[in-house]
Order: C-alpha cells, then sequence, then structure tokens
C-alpha cells in the first residue's frame, strides 16, 4: 500500500464526492484495509460498509501519483472479508443469488422467462400499478431497467464464425460475455459486424463462461480464477485448432478490464501465469482495437465524410419512434433512413425505444442530432482506454450528421458498478442523477457508453427522467453509420477501403 496521504484522490471518488465523509474516501478506505492488515481494527459492520459503499470504479487510480492500485486493494480486502465471514453486502443471499445466476446465460435466459410472460400478460404492468412491485425491492427496480427480451434460447444463435468483408486484415477470437448475449444481444451482432466491416474474421468459440468480475469484484477470487482457467484454456484451444488469432476483442468494459487482470489473478498459479500472460496480451476492447490502422481508414471510409442528401427524407423520431421529417444539417449530413439494417432491429431508435418515450409532461427533448460519450470506468480508469471510443464515436457521428459533445463529470460513475445498484441503491440513485443531469446539460439526445452496466443504468436514469434519451454502445452507432454507406457487402459506395 504505497498511499502517501496526499488526498489527491478524493475530489476524483463519487462516494467522496457525494458525502464528504473522510472513512467513504480512497485515502480513508486504504487506512481502513492498512489497520485490518495490521490487526490495529476487527472486520466489524462499522468497517465492513466502507469497503461496501466503494464502487471498485478505480476513479482513484486515475488520481494516484504514488501509482496505488487500488483495484487490487479492493478485491483483495473483499477476499479477506469473505474468508473471515464478515458481514458484508457482498456475501448476502441476495449476492449469492446473483453469482449463482448472472454469470450463466442459460440460466439468466431461463430466469428471464417469467419476466417475459408477466410483460406479454400485463401482469407486470398491472403489479406495478398496485405497487406490487415495490415489495420486490431491489428485483424490481431491476426489472423496470431491463431492456425489451428477445425469445428465450435467442442468445445461443450468435455465429461462431463471421468472415470478414472484403479482403481479410486480421483475424480475432471474440469474448461474447454471459449477461450481454441475453440482455442486449444486438450490442454482440454489431460488434462482429463492425469487426467484419473492418476487415475482421471472428471467431465466437461456444462454452464461453463469464469473464470472472463479478465473482473477484465481491471478493470470491477463486470462482473467478476458475472462469479465467475456464476461457484461457477455450481461447487456446480454438487457436491450437485453427490458428492464432491477431486479438482477443471484448466489448463491455468491466469484462475487459477482468479479461487484462488474468494474469493477476494467476501470478500465484505456476502453471496458468504464462497462459494467463499470453492470453491478456491479445486482449483489446473492441474501440482500442477498432482505432488501429488498417481498420480505422477502413471504417474512415465506409462512414464518412457525410454527404448531402439526394432529396428530403424522413427519418424515425428518437423521441416517440414515429417518422418526422429529418432535422437539416449544416454540414450537409446524410439523413438517416427509416431502417437500413436488415437485422430485426431498426435504425435509430434501437429496441427498447417503447421504454424511453417521452410521457405528457416530459421535460424539454434533447436533440437526436447530438450524441455525447460517457466513460465507463472500467474503460477509462481500468484500462486507460479514452480516445479510441472517442475517435471511433466522431467518426460515426461525422457519418451520420450528429455532432459529438463533450459530457461534463463524464469519468465520473453512473452509479452502476457492476451489482453496486442492487446493493446500495442509495447512493447508486444519487449518482445516477448527477450524471443525468450532466448529460441533460450537454441537449444531446442520445449517449453513447462501452459497457453493459452502464447502458442499463443510464436507460433506468432517462426512463425516471420520462426523458426520450437514446442510449447505445460505441459499436451500435458505428455499425449504423457504416450500413449507411455499404452497398450491403460491406464494401464502400466511393473511394477505397484502405486495404
Ligand atoms: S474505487 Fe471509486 S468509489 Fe472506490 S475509493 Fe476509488 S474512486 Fe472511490
Ligand atoms: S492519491 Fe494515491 S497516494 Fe494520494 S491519498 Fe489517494 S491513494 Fe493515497
Amino acid at each position: 500500500m504505497d498511499c502517501i496521504h496526499c488526498g489527491l484522490c478524493l475530489s476524483q471518488c463519487p462516494t467522496y464526492a457525494e458525502e464528504g465523509l473522510e472513512a467513504d474516501s480512497p485515502r480513508g478506505r486504504i487506512y481502513l484495509m492498512r489497520a485490518l492488515a495490521e490487526g490495529r481494527a476487527e472486520p466489524t459492520a462499522e468497517v465492513t460498509r466502507h469497503f461496501d459503499s466503494c464502487l471498485g470504479c478505480r476513479a482513484c487510480e486515475t488520481a494516484c501519483p504514488s501509482g496505488v492500485r487500488y483495484g487490487h486493494l479492493i478485491e483483495n480486502t473483499r477476499e479477506f472479508l469473505k474468508q473471515e465471514q464478515a458481514p458484508t453486502k457482498h456475501r448476502s443471499p441476495l449476492v449469492q443469488v446473483l453469482e449463482a445466476v448472472f454469470p450463466y446465460s442459460p440460466r439468466l435466459d431461463a430466469l428471464l422467462i417469467a419476466v417475459r410472460f408477466g410483460r406479454k400478460s400485463g401482469l407486470i404492468w398491472l403489479a406495478r400499478r398496485v405497487g406490487l412491485m415495490k415489495l420486490l425491492g431491489p428485483l424490481g427496480a431491476m426489472e423496470a431497467n431491463l431492456p425489451p427480451l428477445r425469445p428465450f434460447g435467442s442468445h445461443r444463435k450468435f455465429p461462431v464464425e463471421t468472415k470478414a468483408r472484403g479482403k481479410e486484415a486480421a483475424r480475432v477470437g471474440m469474448v461474447t460475455g454471459c449477461v450481454l448475449p441475453v440482455l442486449q444481444p444486438q450490442v454482440n451482432e454489431a460488434t462482429s459486424s463492425v469487426l467484419s466491416k473492418a476487415g475482421c474474421h471472428v471467431a465466437a468459440p461456444r462454452n464461453q463462461r463469464c469473464c470472472g468480475a463479478l465473482h473477484a469484484h465481491g471478493g470470491d477470487l477463486d470462482t473467478a480464477r476458475k472462469f479465467a482457467r475456464h476461457n484461457i484454456a477455450l481461447f487456446e484451444a480454438w487457436q491450437a485448432e485453427h490458428g492464432n488469432w491477431d486479438a482477443i476483442i471484448i466489448n463491455a468494459a468491466g469484462c475487459g478490464a477482468a479479461l487484462k487482470e488474468y494474469p493477476a489473478w494467476l501470478s500465484e498459479d505456476a502453471e496458468w501465469r504464462e497462459r494467463a500472460e499470453k492470453f491478456a496480451a491479445k486482449v483489446r476492447d473492441v474501440s482500442e482495437f477498432l482505432a488501429q490502422e488498417p481498420f480505422a481508414s477502413r471504417l474512415q471510409v465506409l462512414a464518412g465524410p457525410p454527404q448531402p442528401p439526394a432529396q428530403p427524407s424522413r427519418m424515425p423520431d428518437a423521441t416517440h419512434g414515429a417518422a418526422r421529417e429529418a432535422v437539416p444539417n449544416t454540414a450537409g449530413a446524410a439523413s438517416l433512413p427509416a431502417n437500413a439494417s436488415g437485422r430485426d432491429d431498426k435504425l435509430l431508435p434501437l429496441e427498447g425505444d417503447e421504454q424511453t418515450k417521452a410521457a405528457p409532461g416530459a421535460p424539454e427533448l434533447a436533440s437526436p442530432r447530438r450524441v455525447t460519450y460517457h466513460d465507463a470506468c472500467h474503460l477509462a480508469h481500468g484500462q486507460g482506454v479514452r480516445a479510441q471510443p472517442r475517435q471511433l464515436v466522431k467518426m460515426a457521428a461525422d457519418g451520420l450528421g450528429v455532432e459529438l459533445v463533450p459530457l461534463g463529470e463524464s469519468e465520473m460513475c453512473c452509479g452502476s458498478a457492476g451489482t453496486y445498484n442492487i446493493l446500495q441503491p442509495a447512493m447508486a440513485s444519487q449518482l445516477l442523477e448527477r450524471k443525468m443531469k450532466n448529460i441533460q446539460a450537454t441537449g444531446a439526445g442520445i449517449v453513447v457508453s462501452a459497457n453493459i452496466g452502464c447502458t442499463l443504468q443510464l436507460r433506468g436514469g432517462a426512463r425516471q427522467l420520462n426523458s426520450p434519451l437514446q442510449v447505445l454502445h460505441p459499436v451500435e452507432l458505428l455499425d449504423q453509420a457504416t450500413q449507411l454507406t455499404t452497398d450491403g457487402r460491406g464494401e464502400p459506395r466511393r473511394g477505397s477501403a484502405g486495404s
């Protein structure tokens, strides 16, 4: 613990920013960790609540001049608390249920049968009307934030291989995740679609397991290591049979940070340490990968610069899902067609818009021609990836004729933080409110972020405000931009693809 107590991290810590309490700051928590390690404090409820209140967002790591690796400290502390059977929310029955369901797509998918039935039959609507959903506590709130669900078993249909469009420039493996394929399958589809357009052959082997982040953040590092070993072995076996990949792609910030931590998790395992290092060396967030050459150039040519519309066209209204006249674009941008995707989702707006329809009396509508970017904590602080997603979002925005505007406090956590919004709903709500105010101040009608936790949380914020805000992953925007400018085979309508 190299903390020199300088306090430079305090202003960056969301819980300190909200509460102003030293014990709920990085410096205060490190002090408590040291006291526990030296036997000067006992892991009582009074002590553990300050660790429970930590988001694990790692904003303090970014701010720290001493290189304190706070993410490791909090994970190890939670593991210690688990071993000591200390009173902590991370060992509550609710967390154990979540840990038994969330990392397993088939289990999550099966559990959501009840939600699908409840929604279709109107029972959930009725239960909400008479206040029954409140009795379910955090689970009731979770349901409200869930996007529209695809039919049971849909997540199994994601293709194992997707060929490169045009000349092949790279071969990549793809980590598909556990919650994402069930709740936001369109993000995985957009990821493989964009990678393919950028010239990548994409392989997504079956039988992948959760990255282990959920368990690691809760202090169950043993289970996290089991997931890590499984995934490493699975991806090694694929490459042994089909040839080596240039990169292993992940589109969820929390998972990407965890995959890059495999060498640390397995550092004391002689059999797996080196294999973990080889695996992690190839892991790239999708934006980190696509921002490189030759992929960025290929997508640049596909996405823009925008051309003026040949004639006035109509675009889907991001606020009500109904067509309205396209807003004239002073930059001469192309107007968006009603549906150019050819998939079962629509082109702006996407799935879930019915949950963010503006209600009577809703706030002034933000512009669907303006987009802003929220940094997922585990991408910005956990992986140091900030410029690349902005570069790609700007490219897509230019192609779509949408303006990218900066977001105030963009690196401040939105309150999602894995299971944090379930375990600490009050603080999570405060942080979400702060985030939504910042988003509203931009006047953007679209917010983009690269983590499923963030996008679900922001969607929930928009729903609470009756806001028409669209919440997308950067690859969804990029996929839309490139759909507008390709001839259906992924070839650019003009210029060369750069390879
Ligand atoms: S991880 Fe986030 S919430 Fe926890 S101490 Fe660091 S900045 Fe604060
Ligand atoms: S910035 Fe780093 S060294 Fe300074 S108080 Fe925070 S954790 Fe300690």
